[in-house]
This record gives C-alpha cells, sequence and structure tokens, in this order.
C-alpha cells in the first residue's frame, strides 16, 4: 500500500510540469487544465506573468518577444490600437509597440532589407496583441471573420501575426491599398478584384514578399500574415510588462 502511495506522488511529480507549457497545445490537452487567472473566461492557457514568460525565454530564445524597433533600425511603426484611431475608437495599447517572436522578426528583417533594395519599407501597423485585447475586441465587434474568436485567441496573442504594408522609403507614404487597415469589409479581402490595378498590384507585392519568406497569408485582410510556425503559447502580458522584460534581460546579459 506503502508503495503504491510512493508511486502516485511520483507519478503526480512528472505530470506536474504539464501543467505549465511554453508551447501551444490543442484544446483537448488544455480542458483539463485548470484556470486561476482572471480575464480569462475560456479557461486557456495563456503566459501573463512575467516569470512564467522569463522561464519560456530560458527554455528556448525563440519565445523570446523582440520590439521590431530595436530588431530593424529603420522600421516604420504605426499603431493604431496605441491611439483612438481604431475600430474600438479607444486607446487598447498602453505604449505603441511592435513585438514578434524571435523568428518572426528574423523574416521581418530579411523582408526589411529586400524591400530597402528596391527603396521601399515595412510599416507595421500591429504585432503582438496582449489577450485581453482580443477579449475587448470581440466584446465590440462580435464577427469573428475580422476579430479573433477569445475562446481560440488570437494569432496576434501567440506573438506570431503581424498587420502590416509597405511604404516608399523617400516619401515614407503608404503604397495604395485596396483599404485602409481595419477596413472591415470584403474589398480587404485578397479575393476582392473591383480594385485599381495599382492597388492590386501593391497587394501582391505585400503578398509575395511575405509568402517567399514564411508567412501565409489571411484571406480576409491584405494587411495580416501568420508566420509558419504558430507552435507558441497565447500571452496576456502588458507592454508595460513587456518594457520592464526587456530591461530585466538586459540586466542579466
Ligand atoms: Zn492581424
Amino acid at each position: 500500500m506503502k508503495f503504491l502511495k510512493l508511486k502516485l506522488i511520483l507519478l503526480a511529480a512528472i505530470m506536474l510540469p504539464v501543467i505549465f507549457s511554453c508551447k501551444n497545445r490543442d484544446k483537448s490537452a488544455s480542458e483539463d487544465t485548470i484556470s486561476e487567472l482572471s480575464g480569462n473566461p475560456y479557461n486557456l492557457e495563456i503566459i501573463d506573468t512575467i516569470d512564467d514568460y522569463l522561464k519560456c525565454v530560458s527554455q528556448n530564445e525563440n519565445n523570446t518577444l523582440v520590439d521590431l524597433e530595436d530588431y530593424i533600425p529603420n522600421v516604420a511603426i504605426d499603431i493604431k490600437y496605441a491611439t483612438p484611431d481604431n475600430f474600438t475608437g479607444q486607446i487598447v495599447y498602453s505604449q505603441p509597440k511592435a513585438y514578434v517572436r524571435k523568428p518572426v522578426a528574423d523574416s521581418l528583417q530579411k523582408i526589411q532589407t529586400i524591400l530597402n533594395e528596391k527603396g521601399l519599407g515595412l510599416k507595421i501597423l500591429d504585432a503582438y496583441r496582449p489577450y485581453s485585447a482580443t477579449l475587448l475586441f470581440y466584446e465590440i465587434y462580435g464577427d469573428t471573420t475580422f476579430v479573433a474568436a477569445p475562446w481560440k485567441g488570437s494569432i496576434h496573442n501567440r506573438g506570431v501575426a503581424v498587420d502590416l504594408t509597405i511604404i516608399d522609403l523617400a516619401t515614407k507614404e503608404e503604397l495604395l491599398m485596396p483599404t485602409p487597415f481595419d477596413d472591415f469589409s470584403p474589398k480587404a479581402s485578397h479575393t476582392y478584384t473591383n480594385l485599381d490595378p495599382i492597388q492590386i498590384k501593391n497587394r501582391e507585392k505585400l503578398f509575395n514578399i511575405m509568402l517567399s519568406n514564411g508567412f501565409t497569408h489571411y484571406e480576409h485582410e491584405w494587411w495580416h500574415y501568420n508566420f509558419k510556425d504558430r507552435d507558441y503559447q497565447l500571452m496576456d502580458l502588458s507592454f508595460d510588462d513587456l518594457e520592464k522584460i526587456k530591461e530585466i534581460l538586459k540586466s542579466t546579459k
């Protein structure tokens, strides 16, 4: 009997690390995980503390959320969710920051080099998005064609999706695309063709360079691209937390 007890304790000790994982696991694997988190009404597995995030980074450097402005010095950033000028009409992000996981940043850096040679450059419109913003977006706009289903979480919450466009480096002007960012209409779709040929050409320019460098497109939004490897956890760290983390990582280097 004692031996059985010991075996059970050992088994529990082996099982314990399964509760905390830096890798994305499917719903069936996470369903039995008890969430103690507030702001997590769908009981998802979400990294929402600096400590858990740092554990993931120490397990695998690819988990690092990279600040694109640090990583790609001449990248243009225009984060509408850090202003009231977005579909919610309110400031959602505490800072106008664009973070993505390291392999995504590497690909974007490569794309930027290719574009720069042609006098063009990337403008990032949104990147990592805290899970709490995904909850808010769905509350305001309940159509999951254009905002992520909060019961699954957004690929932006995993740090492997990016919303972006192309600018002319000389003028800093955006190339003419089919619609503005976050235009939730059929015109934003990749299959929409009732457009000026320049708009189609520019949409294709972005599509081609993204797809040849590790990204996949999203049918309904010309500006949204997902990284091919999405095997990363949902996160709910604020942009202020990410700034703190940058300082912590700097001091431990
Ligand atoms: Zn997006």
